[in-house]
């Protein structure tokens, strides 16, 4: 008989996985316990794959010789923890993909900048005329690709509840753009678990692989030595120190190794410090493929940003709006704020994880003129901003909201839209929270 396959969650990381074990000839089963989107039923049907939604039938899934779990489900529900006592292998759609590849695997881990990063090497490749596929988290998922296409590089995004379920793929570059606390929840409330799961990515590295991160996270230093890395290392910073591959000195962007080369700061495309984190990471692994720097220097400098990070939208009366609905944390708004270059109206809230809003503190001080609180509870912001900041003003829809920062805003100003927090309680994702904004700043 043979092999069975149970894959838990249909998205488009499940169904993949689906559709790539299938065409391996395994016995495939597909359960969700929420409902599946048509499409992907109709892409199940059409590939005759059988499945069910609004539950995990036990007799159908713990006969499974193998599990693909999709990142979305916690390894505590209640099918995970009997697939574990029963020791029934669970594993990521990207370490099943991985078997049936031998392309160049280029992976990006990180707090914050994952998506920036990976579309940016993603461009540079692309651009250098790579035979190269885009992956993870973003776009079509590794599995399809792999069962319908040939690549011979494939950019991968992954996130920590992707790396969780990860035991012999192998990175042959991973990046690690900065560790700071996220998704705790998921983690037993143990930054460690968080951190430990960020370094699975250079699991199974080998000394002919390489790994980038971010030499000033004190997170990314202390750790180092912890995970008991073979890969040659590439270490990249704001400032010139001792064995650094990049760094910014005279407002240039100096690359040492492989290739040495330089690059003015003017002329990298995306704005704002943590971009010139996000561009470096991108041309270190593009150096290290062997691409071109002349090809490089262009791609970082034509690249057109990524929806809804730091995107700019319109000018209204002289006011110009930022969408950052991405910022779904506290330091990716510190980020934002960070590079905002004129008085700037700040929208933020919605569903908070735990933030400490001090890390905010001085750059609200120093940059924002007037605050709107964007949820359904805001009581946690005034309690830290009230009394700090003179005019803050809560709204409860996003017209609300874009209204009210319009008019706080005079000729010259910024109203940014960098909250801080998840989505779920006014939006349905942070796409949708990004779009209404647009919607809103377009029919002012
Ligand atoms: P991720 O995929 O890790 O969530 P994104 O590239 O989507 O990262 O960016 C998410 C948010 O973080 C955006 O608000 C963006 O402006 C900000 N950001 C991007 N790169 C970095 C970085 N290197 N450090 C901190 N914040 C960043």
């Amino acid at each position: 008989m043979n092999k069975r396959i149970v894959i838990l969650g249909a998205g488009e990381s499940g169904t993949g996985a689906a559709y790539l074990a299938k065409k391996k000839n395994f016995d495939v089963f597909v359960s969700d316990k929420g409902t599946i989107k048509d499409k992907y039923k109709t892409f199940l049907n059409e590939n005759n794959i059988a499945w069910e939604e609004g539950q995990h039938t036990p007799e159908l899934i713990l006969n499974a010789s193998e599990v693909i779990k999709s990142p979305g489900i916690p390894n505590d529900a209640p099918i995970i923890e009997e697939l574990k006592r029963r020791k029934i292998p669970v594993i990521s759609e990207i370490e099943f993909a991985g078997r049936y590849t031998d392309a160049k695997m280029i992976c990006i881990t990180g707090s914050n900048g994952k998506t920036t990063t990976t579309s940016l090497i993603y461009h540079i490749f692309k651009k250098a005329g790579l035979n190269v596929g885009l992956a993870g988290n973003i776009g079509s998922s590794l599995a399809k690709q792999v069962a319908d296409e040939h690549h011979d590089y494939y950019i991968i995004e992954l996130s920590s509840f992707q790396l969780d379920n990860m035991y012999d793929f192998h990175a042959n570059i991973a990046v690690i753009t900065n560790i700071t606390p996220d998704h705790l929840d998921r983690y037993d409330h143990c930054m460690q678990n968080y951190i430990n799961a960020k370094f699975r990515i250079t699991r199974n590295q080998t000394d002919n692989d390489a790994f980038i991160f971010w030499n000033d996270d004190p997170i990314i230093r202390k750790e180092l030595e912890k995970h008991g890395i073979k890969a040659t290392l590439y270490p990249f910073s704001l400032t010139h120190e001792n064995g650094v591959c990049a760094y910014v000195e005279d407002h240039t962007l100096h690359f040492t190794r492989p290739i040495a080369f330089n690059m003015e700061e003017e002329e990298v495309a995306l704005r704002g410090t943590h971009n010139l984190y996000n561009s470096m990471a991108a041309g270190i692994s593009a150096n290290i493929a062997g691409i071109k720097n002349e090809k490089i220097r262009e791609a970082l400098g034509d690249f057109k940003g990524v929806e809804h990070r730091l995107e700019r939208v319109a000018s209204v009366g002289g006011v110009e709006f930022i969408n950052d609905s991405k910022a779904t944390n506290v330091n990716s708004c510190w980020y934002a704020l960070q590079s905002m270059k004129a008085p700037t109206v700040l929208i933020l809230g919605g569903t908070d994880k735990g933030n400490d809003y001090s890390e905010i503190e001085e750059l609200v001080r120093k940059k924002v003129k007037g605050l709107v609180f964007l949820g359904v509870d805001n009581a946690k912001l005034h309690s830290f901003f009230d009394g700090k900041i003179y005019n803050i003003q809560d709204a409860k829809s996003m017209k609300e909201a874009v209204d009210k920062a319009y008019s706080m805003a005079e000729k010259g100003d910024i109203v940014l839209l960098s909250p801080c927090c998840a989505s779920f309680d006014l939006f349905k994702n942070y796409e949708d929270r990004g779009l209404q904004f647009k919607q809103c700043v377009r029919a002012l």
